[in-house]
């Protein structure tokens, strides 16, 4: 039997396929700790060598380029979080952290999360359930083992999300997910429609630094946004987060975001946010469980 086409399934077909993993309710609370007006939920995603690794790509060349992330990159991060005392999440891959095992000490020494962000920044869409799922189980005990805890979030690299990613997440007992995007605020991920008590604290590209600072040489691919203009961007999503009384979150990249001019943009962001002293800067982790705790 020739496999159907989209425009001749049935609606039973296509209501299955949406409804899969849908939001289920809002977890936005009424408050945010200590009375704060908006939750600021910082993450960086330390993929360093794993993105050309992961596409076979192993010139020296590209992958100086991650090596940068971890050797400049992250420890500029690390700095300018302490400086405005921000704790924030560091999504990981296993292979990244089992390279760079330092800097899963340096993260969890200045009271950062460590979470999951697959084995070698795999794309899930292209394994087989049994591959996603061994990977996964291998990158939540490296991590463990690395960072000294169990994670309990992951992000799937490149917010690619399979069929079967969320049984796999339940399976390893996560607390919450960071990959899709189907809100402002976080929200409760049903399965078949079913309530899974998993968060979602939803991403988008609009608030991650690579789509508008990412460069390939021989491709057409060029940073079309300044830096500071992109932190623009990132301000009117903040102060509209604010307005709203939610959550504002960023995804970056210590190899992307971590170069000077760039920190220089993010810095004035920070300022920005920091000139208001009702703010609720947490982890992906905090706020999950803040979220669950008030529903
Ligand atoms: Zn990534």
């Amino acid at each position: 039997m020739t496999e159907q086409q989209p425009w001749q399934w049935d609606e039973q077909t296509w209501r299955r396929h949406v409804g899969r993993v849908r939001a289920g309710r809002s977890l936005r609370p009424a408050t945010w700790p200590g009375g704060a007006r908006v939750a600021v939920a910082l993450s960086f995603d330390s993929d360093h060598e794993t993105i050309p690794l992961r596409d076979g790509e192993t010139r020296p060349g590209k992958l100086s380029q991650g090596e940068y992330g971890s050797r400049v990159g992250a420890p500029r991060v690390l700095r300018l979080l302490e400086r405005y005392r921000i704790p924030a999440s560091f999504f990981m891959p296993a292979v990244s952290a089992l390279l760079h095992p330092g800097e899963v000490r340096d993260y969890v020494a200045a009271g950062h999360e460590v979470a999951m962000h697959g084995w070698i920044h795999e794309r899930n869409m292209t394994l087989g359930p049994a591959d996603e799922r061994e990977l996964a189980l291998r990158a939540a005990d490296t991590l463990e083992k690395l960072a000294g805890a169990r994670p309990v979030g992951i992000r799937t690299p490149s917010w690619d999300f399979s069929d079967h990613t969320l049984a796999i997440t339940r399976e390893l007992g996560l607390r919450y997910d960071s990959s899709l995007m189907a809100d402002d605020e976080p929200y409760e991920l049903l399965a078949d429609g079913e309530p899974t008590g998993i968060v979602e604290i939803p991403v988008e590209w609009i608030r991650d630094d690579a789509p508008y600072l990412m460069m390939e040489r021989y491709g057409s691919l060029r940073p079309y946004t300044p830096p500071r203009d992109v932190a623009g961007i990132w301000r009117d999503e903040y102060d509209a987060a604010r307005e709203d009384g939610g959550l504002f979150q960023l995804t970056m990249h210590p190899h992307i975001i971590g170069h000077r001019s760039r920190i220089a943009a993010l810095t004035e962001l920070l300022d920005h946010i920091a000139g208001h002293d009702d703010v609720w800067y947490a982890t992906h982790a905090q706020i999950a469980d803040y979220v669950l705790e008030q529903s």
